[in-house]
């Protein structure tokens, strides 16, 4: 990655810590999505709290799709 300015507290970061979540670059102490308000935070405890559920239907989803999709092509 290329040096960029903490989205949090902007920070210049030479090795900034891209968040899996919302893709902005942070440094090292607002790295994790509760240390910098991620905007994928509701989502990211959403699923925490019914991962079981969230899981089991998402593979189902990419399964589906990958159906589809094989027989178009
Ligand atoms: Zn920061
Ligand atoms: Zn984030």
């Amino acid at each position: 990655m290329k040096p960029a300015n903490c989205a949090y507290c902007g920070d210049l970061q030479d090795m900034p810590f891209e968040c899996n979540y919302c893709k902005d670059p942070f440094c090292a102490e607002h790295r994790l999505p509760e240390e910098h308000r991620c905007v994928k935070l509701t989502l990211i405890r959403a699923k925490k709290f019914g991962q079981r559920g969230v899981i089991r239907d998402g593979d189902k989803k990419s399964g589906f799709f990958k159906k589809i999709f094989g027989r178009k092509k």
